[in-house]
């Protein structure tokens, strides 16, 4: 079922107050046109029917897509910070819903799916995308850590992350792009041969699938950004 909070926004621009429908929960296989919407960008897009003024709300909210055998849970990017505890609060969710905590059926649909976290748009978009292509996002992950070694002039920064927008036969197009903002700061292409290379040499990346892999944020960023792991 999805399911959405009645929100009232505020227009920055002409100071309009309106009614909106925030989401809270996204079922991909009854709503597939929600899944369009995240795919071209335009999901959660908040347009001032007085002004006609743009934003878009930052995402929070869990998202189901049996078919393509993801499950994911969506943040807002300033939320990263909290990784630890929100991942624990998500895993407790994941568990209750399709986990150890679920009804037999429901584990049964839990043991195809993917469960990730997500924080920002870009993010989120992207384990969609991939999954809609078939696509492991854990072996794109160490595909990005190979190209940081190759790419001498990678705007890396917090805030600033590498993610896949398209996929063709031979080709997948990297952009370099902010979180909150989406603004594109760079993009380009990477053969498709560079991955099948990484998935051939299981063994070598072994370590770090097992580093990525440790807990839902499956995101290089987790290698080299300090996001509280102290704290927990
Ligand atoms: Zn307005």
């Amino acid at each position: 079922m999805s399911l959405f909070t009645t929100t009232t926004i505020d227009c920055s621009d002409c100071q309009a107050v309106f009614d909106f429908q925030a989401a809270g929960s996204v079922n991909a296989d009854r709503r597939p046109e929600l899944r369009d919407a995240i795919l071209d960008s335009s999901f959660q897009t908040v347009v001032c029917p007085s002004c006609g003024a743009s934003t878009r709300l930052e995402p929070l909210f869990n998202y189901l897509d049996v078919a393509s055998a993801l499950w994911l849970a969506a943040y807002p990017p300033g939320a990263m910070g909290n990784l630890v505890a929100i991942e624990t609060e998500v895993k407790a969710l994941f568990d209750e819903s399709y986990g150890t905590n679920a009804t037999p059926a429901a584990q049964g649909v839990g043991d195809i799916l993917n469960a990730r976290l997500t924080f920002g748009w870009p993010a989120t978009r992207e384990k969609v995308l991939l999954r809609q292509n078939d696509l492991d996002d854990v072996s794109i992950e160490m595909l990005k850590l190979d190209l940081l070694r190759r790419l001498p002039e990678a705007p890396l920064r917090p805030g600033v992350e590498l993610r896949v927008v398209d996929v063709n036969q031979e080709m997948l197009s990297f952009v370099w792009t902010v979180a909150d903002t989406e603004e594109i700061l760079q993009e380009f292409e990477a053969s498709r041969q560079l991955l099948q290379e990484i998935e051939a040499n299981a063994e070598g990346w072994a370590a770090v699938r097992t580093d990525l892999t440790a807990g839902m944020f499956v995101d290089i960023q987790k290698l080299y950004l300090d996001l509280g792991q102290d704290a927990a």
